[in-house]
């Protein structure tokens, strides 16, 4: 029998804060009542602040990720239209794949796993579509498999110099209220979230913002669609209905992930998740182990994927931190099964937690025969927390003896 708590340090879902729990622990409801409006209104109003956007529509569908991506391509896009893409990893390989059984033409160009969105590439290949084919450009924010982040903006800059008018469709579902995501200013015209990562929720919400241009192009898109249709969210919506019987007790919850998100301040959520992060970040170089993302420019602040040394297996150390640690840990998925593991970094975290998941990772490769210095990570996180959380107010007294 497991005691205590299970350390939750896979990339989603996340851990729960309590207050989002008891916000949840409710009597089910009518959600075609009178009063229900005041509530989705404010709800709709603050999502499109997370997604600092001042226009356009946010949906939110019962779903998951997944379904946030379906209802991306299917409102937007035409079997047969050019979608511009790459894969580096499993994520964004398997947008590409539900691209593809949509019927579109997906130029997925091939990157390293390590790295992420190959901008110049993208650049080169949007300079040389004059005729405008590609309706579609694709960006994983964050690479939840290898823990990578792409640049957003410089995405939005490469589809400007070139004067391609596309549509920037990004996956921010383990960046977005995470890390910085910026609706309006880096142009996107459809970003894709769920709720069981930054949101801190179960699974269950498919949530999708929707540029104004966006929206234009859902009315001439052909592609079937029925469930995620924007066109019967538009209708209802905008008196604070849905369509069909919406995922009430998700709503609940999702109001308090936005408080407490709101209260926190988006700006220091962000910095938090760095923190967090670069702790993460130090202990592996203290290990003498290497992250899979391949740069620090590609660093992600949500998840650290880290790379086992050659003849070793990240599964045993998956198997031993859960089996005898209670501890989860996220796996190498597809190309890098085995080749890494990983320590979700994102949503209700804090210092002394990330150094719960260190200390039990130290433990579990020790156990699966990887002899990194016991304590070597945890020391260095401890000392980098230290020194980069703000100073209480009131001087600590010397220490006369030790
Ligand atoms: C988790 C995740 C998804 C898939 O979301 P589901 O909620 O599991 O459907 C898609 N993209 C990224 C980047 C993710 O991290």
């Amino acid at each position: 029998m497991k005691t205590g708590f299970n350390g939750l340090f896979v990339p989603g879902p996340t851990n729960m804060p309590h207050s989002l729990r008891q916000a949840m622990d409710i009597p089910l409801e009518d959600h075609r009542a009178a009063d229900f409006p005041a509530f989705t209104l404010d709800l709709f109003r603050d999502l499109k602040r997370i997604f600092k956007m001042e226009t356009g529509q946010v949906f939110i569908f019962p779903g998951s990720g997944t379904g946030g991506w379906e209802a991306a391509i299917t409102n937007t896009l035409s079997p047969g239209d050019t979608v511009l893409a790459s894969v580096f990893g499993h994520f964004s390989h398997l947008w590409v794949d539900l691209c593809q059984r949509h019927g579109m033409d997906v130029d997925a160009i091939e990157v390293d796993w390590g790295e992420g969105v190959p901008v110049e590439q993208y650049a080169e290949k949007l300079a040389a579509d004059k005729d405008h084919k590609i309706k579609a450009v694709l960006v994983s924010q964050n690479e939840t498999a290898t823990g990578v982040t792409s640049d957003v903006a410089a995405v939005r800059k490469a589809m400007d110099d070139a004067g391609h008018p596309a549509l920037l469709m990004v996956d921010g579902v383990s960046s977005i209220a995470s890390i910085d995501f910026r609706m309006d200013e880096w142009g996107v015209d459809l970003a894709v979230s769920g709720s069981q990562k930054g949101f801190m929720l179960p699974t269950g919400l498919a949530i999708v913002g929707v540029s104004d241009k966006a929206l234009e192009a859902a009315k001439t898109a052909t592609c079937r669609r029925c469930f995620f249709d924007f066109a019967d969210m538009i209708k209802t919506n905008k008196d604070g209905f849905f369509p069909y019987t919406p995922v009430t007790t998700l709503l609940r919850g999702l109001r308090a992930s936005m408080d407490l998100l709101f209260e926190e301040g988006l700006e220091n959520v962000f910095a938090r998740h760095n923190r967090l992060a670069e702790g993460v970040r130090r202990a592996v170089s203290a290990w003498g182990l290497e992250l899979c993302a391949k740069a620090p420019k590609w660093y992600s602040d949500t998840v650290s994927a880290i790379m086992v040394p050659e003849g070793y297996d990240g599964a045993d150390v998956l198997k031993n931190a859960y089996e005898r640690y209670n501890l989860s840990l996220g796996g190498g998925l597809s190309k890098v099964a085995g080749k890494l593991f990983r320590i979700g970094h994102l949503g209700w975290q804090n210092e002394l937690m990330l150094l719960q998941a260190l200390a039990g990772a130290e433990m579990a490769m020790r156990d699966s025969g990887i002899m990194v210095e016991p304590g070597s990570g945890v020391a260095a996180a401890q000392e980098f927390y230290r020194e980069a959380l703000a100073p209480v107010s009131s001087k600590p007294t010397a220490v006369t003896s030790m």
